[in-house]
This record gives C-alpha cells, sequence and structure tokens, in this order.
C-alpha cells in the first residue's frame, strides 16, 4: 500500500488504485461523457468518487460498480438515494442481465490498469447492452486499440475491439493527474459501437484467428495457420500465406474468421 491519499483511505495496489487529482482531467472527462438524465449511466470503479459526483449530478442517477469493500462502504453511507452501490468484481458482471430496466449503458470508468484489457474483451461480447464507452486507459492500450493494420501495435486487441466499436482517443493524461502518480501514461477513449457488428459466435471465431494468427510473431501465416487452414485456402481467402499477421487488414481477418466457422459448421 502507499500512503495515504486523503486522510483516511490508503490506495491499494492490488485494485489499481490511482486516484484522480487534477480537476482540469476530470471536468474534460465529464464534458467528454456529457451525460443527461435520460442517460443509464454505469461507473467502474468509483474509488473516491472524484468522477461520481458529476456523473451524478448530470445523469441524475448513477449505478457504480466497485470491488474494494472500504470504497464500497463510503459510498453506501452517503445515503444518496439516487446512487446505487454495486460492491462486486465487475469481471463478474453478467451485463447481458445487469440492470433490466435499462436498454443500453453509458459506461464511464477510470479503469484499474491490472483488468483492463479482460474488461475490454467482455464489454464486446456485450456490446448488445452498450451505449457508448469512455474510459480511462494506460496510453499503451489505447494505442494498441486505435492502430491500424501495418503499424506496430496492431495486435488481437486492436482487431476484436476494431470489430465492435468505433474507437477515439479523445484526452491524453499525464500521471500527475493521479494520486499515487503511475508510473506510466494514460489516456481516455470513447468507444461506440457500430452499427453492424460479428455475432457472437462470428466473434468467437475471430477471437480464434486473431489467437491463431498473432500467435507467432514472426512466423508466417502460413505457419501459424497450419493446423487450421491450408495455403490454397489462405490464398482462395485473398490472404497472403507469407505475410504477418500485423499487416493484414480487419477485413481479412473477418474472412479468417468465417472460414473458421464454415469449417466447424459444415
Ligand atoms: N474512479 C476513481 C478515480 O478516478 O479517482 C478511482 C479509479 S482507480 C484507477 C480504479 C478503481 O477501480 C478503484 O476504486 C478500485 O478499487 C476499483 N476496482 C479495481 N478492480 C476492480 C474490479 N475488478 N471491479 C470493480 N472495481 C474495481
Amino acid at each position: 500500500m502507499t500512503p495515504n491519499t486523503d486522510g483516511r483511505h490508503r490506495a491499494r495496489k492490488r485494485f489499481g488504485q490511482n486516484f484522480l487529482v487534477r480537476e482540469d482531467i476530470i471536468h474534460a472527462i465529464i464534458q467528454a461523457v456529457n451525460a443527461t438524465p435520460s442517460d443509464r449511466v454505469v461507473e467502474i470503479g468509483p474509488g473516491l468518487g472524484a468522477l461520481t459526483d458529476h456523473l451524478l449530478k448530470a445523469a441524475g442517477a448513477l449505478d457504480v460498480i466497485e470491488i474494494d469493500r472500504d470504497l464500497a462502504a463510503r459510498l453506501y453511507q452517503r445515503q444518496e438515494p439516487q446512487l446505487t452501490v454495486h460492491e462486486t468484481d465487475v469481471l463478474k458482471v453478467d451485463f447481458q442481465s445487469f440492470l433490466p430496466d435499462a436498454e443500453k449503458l453509458r459506461i464511464v470508468g477510470n479503469l484499474p490498469y491490472n483488468i483492463s484489457t479482460p474488461l475490454l474483451l467482455k464489454l464486446a461480447k456485450d456490446h448488445e447492452r452498450v451505449q457508448d464507452l469512455h474510459v480511462m486507459l494506460q496510453l499503451e492500450v489505447v494505442d494498441r486499440l486505435v492502430a491500424t493494420s501495418g503499424s506496430k501495435t496492431f495486435g488481437r486487441l486492436s482487431v476484436m475491439m476494431q470489430s465492435v466499436f468505433s474507437i477515439e482517443q479523445i484526452l491524453s493524461v499525464p500521471p500527475d493527474a493521479f494520486k499515487p502518480a503511475p508510473k506510466v501514461q494514460s489516456a481516455v477513449a470513447r468507444l461506440t459501437p457500430r452499427a453492424e457488428v460479428p455475432s457472437r459466435p462470428q466473434l468467437a471465431a475471430l477471437e480464434a484467428a486473431t489467437r491463431l494468427a498473432f500467435g507467432n510473431k514472426r512466423k508466417t501465416l502460413r505457419n501459424n495457420f497450419k493446423q487450421t487452414l491450408s495455403e490454397s485456402e489462405l490464398t482462395d481467402l485473398d490472404v497472403n500465406p507469407n505475410a504477418r499477421a500485423e499487416t493484414l487488414s480487419l477485413d481479412a481477418f473477418h474472412r479468417l474468421a468465417g472460414a473458421i466457422v464454415r469449417k466447424t459448421n459444415p
């Protein structure tokens, strides 16, 4: 644990607790979210409430998901009728059935960095429930989210997330915006589900295709797909067997996923 951040709560490293303290950054995030009373807003990891109060004011009602018992208890103690505290691990939340009275959720969070990738992939699967996401992440993760084919950072996360969401970086955030300050740069991204999103089986096949394609980054696609698709099958899909995964377009990954679906359900 690091020293007290507000005189009472000690930031817990295992929960990725870096609390936002810079008002200009807090204000910029709240402005970007631009919540209104007709929105159903869910905050992941409210912590000491840097974003919570502003979101509550703008949305009129708010659901928060917090794993840290002490922090959740503080929020309960406020006894705000418009604030609902869910003390749980967000990775265990079934977003398909969460808050069934709402159709779509606006999800906001200064995310604990240690769970950001599994959480993003989980929300991609549950995209039907998502109106949009505004998330603070390590800059390195945002770089991977927005990377285009051919760049060094283009990888599995880029393909999976871009297949479901339009993604934009909306803010760069330096370490001094947090207490305790993290060692890395951060950034806020906005993710909005695309009009046409792959079905769950298609996403599962895309997961398999990206796992194979990026399995060994130094190997060609011919080698990485050896057990699954032959060289001629790759060529028929207009995929160069001698290419490497990071040079493929999103469309090519979707064609590979389609071929895997056809092979598994002939
Ligand atoms: N929103 C606050 C802020 O901006 O100052 C806190 C952000 S802090 C980076 C991450 C928060 O997520 C902490 O409050 C932490 O306890 C909580 N958290 C960590 N892992 C979690 C999990 N698996 N499920 C829900 N909350 C989690």
